[in-house]
């Protein structure tokens, strides 16, 4: 069988590559003009940077971590994140280490006071009232110990040559077509048994029932001789920036000259990328009708965080693309 798969993320990386694995003839396109999605990491002078935002690889999936590691050896990396507070900067999630810090043991609601309300209002444009449960919910529970790292999962740590060079060697062999116009996949797609489809749900069914909210980021890159003593620094504050961070902890290296960047959520529209997908209230409703269109199409498969609008990790993103491919019988 021969594919078409839109979007080069982490998403269309896994399906081209086991697809091609597998047998099949596959064509990757993306409007972007790289591969690598949100994920993509450019060497600007020294330095190798995330131009979407830190990407930090952690997973429990065994078979996600041996999968990748075909592709890339890895540098050992723990998250450590820092918060400028009401109370000072303090290490997040919030443990017996920052109650050191802080000097008194904290409530749930005084946590989430200073470390949550402001920035998830800074994150998703609206008051903490008006977020929805499943946002404010989503809250990480105290840690009773010091263990300051921010993801405790088992395996953890970043590719050494950065997530570019990892999907290069992924898509060794395959056609692989950049900057192409965002509808223009449609008339490429005559030419395959298969579509492959990771961007955004409402835009393949032409937003017939309206556009799905997104949340998008503007990202304010600066070169630095000045290093930062962390490697990201959330603000817990009224700032319009939720983070900054420097792009030299992220593979450890150490440049005459950093890239800092300070990170501002903003609205989504045509001028800018959808980040975060916004499944929940009138987000969700609206998304159950394109699912039950996408459920309807013969010949197309829909991967990854924009096509199922959902928040989904790199090794979620692995992980869903083995499945569903699984599940139509085309690899094994
Ligand atoms: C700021 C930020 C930080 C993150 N940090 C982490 C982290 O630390 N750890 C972690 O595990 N995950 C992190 N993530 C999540 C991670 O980015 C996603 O798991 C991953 O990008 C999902 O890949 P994807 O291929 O599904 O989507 P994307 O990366 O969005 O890729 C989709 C691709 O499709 C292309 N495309 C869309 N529509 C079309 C079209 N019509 N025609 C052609 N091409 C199209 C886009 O240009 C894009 O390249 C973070 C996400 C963000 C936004």
């Amino acid at each position: 069988m021969n594919f078409i798969v839109i979007g080069a993320g982490v998403s269309g990386v896994t399906a081209a590559h086991l697809l091609t694995n597998t047998g099949h003839q596959v064509e990757i396109v993306d409007c972007r003009g790289h591969i690598g999605g949100n994920c993509y990491d450019e060497k600007q002078g020294q330095v190798t940077v995330h131009k979407y935002g830190p990407h930090l690889f952690h997973t429990n999936d065994k078979s996600v971590w041996n999968f990748l590691s075909r592709f890339t050896d890895w540098i050992p990396y723990s998250h450590k994140v820092v918060a400028d507070t009401a109370r000072g900067r303090i290490s997040i999630p919030y443990s017996l280490l920052t109650e050191e810090q802080i000097g008194a043991r904290l409530s749930d609601a005084e946590i989430r006071e200073l470390i949550f309300v402001q920035y998830s209002e800074k994150q998703w444009g609206v008051s903490w009232e008006q977020l929805p449960d499943a946002i404010r919910n989503r809250i990480p529970a105290r840690r009773d110990n010091s263990d300051d790292r921010y993801f405790t999962d088992h395996f953890q740590g970043q590719p050494k040559d950065g997530y570019t060079a990892l999907f290069q060697r992924m898509l060794e062999g395959i056609p692989v077509r950049l900057g192409v116009p965002r509808n223009e996949w449609r008339k490429l797609a005559c030419d395959y048994d298969h579509v492959i489809y990771t961007g955004k749900i409402d835009e393949y069914f032409d937003c017939v029932y309206g556009k799905l909210p997104y949340r998008s980021l503007r990202f304010e890159h600066e070169k630095s001789c000045q290093r930062l003593p962390h490697a990201v620094i959330n603000q817990c504050n009224d700032l319009p920036f939720t983070r900054i961070y420097d792009h030299a902890y992220f593979l450890g290296e150490e440049p005459d000259e950093t890239v800092i960047t300070r990170e501002f959520p903003q609205a989504h529209d045509d001028s800018n990328e959808p980040f975060y997908p916004m499944p929940f209230g009138a987000g969700m409703e609206l998304y159950q009708k394109y699912k039950e269109l996408a459920r309807q199409e013969k010949n197309t498969l829909f991967l990854g965080r924009l096509a199922t609008y959902s928040y989904l990790d790199m090794w979620m993103a692995v992980a869903q693309a083995m499945v569903k491919l699984k599940q139509q019988k085309w690899i094994s």
